[in-house]
């Protein structure tokens, strides 16, 4: 069960007092005995230990892919970002080419004017618009050089994004079989043992259930339930367990809470089974 807490803290155990408290009452109303459903709670634990194992055979990987893909989707919006900017610079270039068009055409029809002139103050105003025009006509042509040049570098960028998109396909493609050999290896087993798990957790009640996922989410080494360790400790924080609780756990027919860790502690099923 996915869980945002962060893996090592370790859940104060007066918050949780209330939730054992409820739990032990579920535990005293049920139907079903306490001994079975802490048979239920022991198994449906090692089968989540399983599916864990199974997990970390992937170890990095998972992450590793997803990074790859994050850092794929970067590279291809850059270079959706950078085609823009190169449509936009295309603009800009056949704007000031239509703009060249009709200087022209101004230019000229002024050229013709300067061969049927009657006066020099006519002749000063014909030449004085063909230098304005001219001045025009040099800054588009710059503009549309500035462009050029702009276009050029955004298309150096866009191969350079591209060789490291075709480095890091190569190393994406890589990693994703990795993972998959792994993932198919273990597929059966897995849905085997996730079967299994679900099983289990269907024959618990909703709240025993929810305290369970809850005390394994709030641990580092996701155990929620624990068997004695060396005769008088918690299996799951090692501190001691006084003796009356002891009796209870031994007896199998109590729920035992750690005081110290907040997990379940059960007595470790005969051998036999
Ligand atoms: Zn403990």
């Amino acid at each position: 069960m996915a869980t945002t807490k962060k893996p090592k803290t370790v859940a104060s155990p007066i918050d949780e007092r209330e939730t054992f408290v409820s739990l032990q009452k579920t535990f005293a109303d049920s139907e079903s005995s306490t001994e079975e459903k802490l048979k239920v709670l022991y198994d449906l634990q090692n089968a989540d230990n399983e599916i864990e194992k199974l997990v970390q055979l992937r170890g990095e990987l998972p992450a590793e892919v997803a990074a790859l893909e994050a850092e794929v989707a970067g590279c291809n919006e850059r270079i959706a970002s950078l085609e823009q900017i190169i449509a936009q610079y295309n603009a800009n270039i056949a704007s000031m080419n239509e703009d060249i068009v009709s200087l022209d055409a101004e230019i000229e029809k002024y050229r013709q004017q300067l061969e049927n002139i009657s006066n020099s103050r006519e002749f000063d105003s014909i030449n004085k618009e063909l230098e304005n025009l001219g001045i025009l006509r040099k800054i588009d042509e710059k503009k549309i050089d500035e462009s050029r040049e702009a276009i050029s570098d955004n298309k150096a960028t866009i191969q350079r994004v591209n060789e490291k998109l075709d480095i890091l396909g190569i190393d994406l493609e890589a990693k994703k079989e990795e993972l998959a050999v792994i993932v198919e290896s273990t597929a059966k087993e897995e849905k085997a043992l996730v079967k299994t798990r679900d099983d289990l957790a269907a024959k618990l009640d909703e709240r025993t259930l929810s305290a369970y996922n809850r005390i394994r989410a709030s641990v580092h080494n996701h155990l929620a339930v624990v068997t004695v360790y060396n005769g008088d400790s918690c299996g799951g924080c090692f501190n001691t367990i006084t003796p009356q609780r002891l009796i209870d756990i031994a007896s199998g027919k109590k729920l035992v809470i750690c005081e110290h860790c907040g997990r379940i502690i059960v007595a470790t099923p005969d051998s036999a089974e």
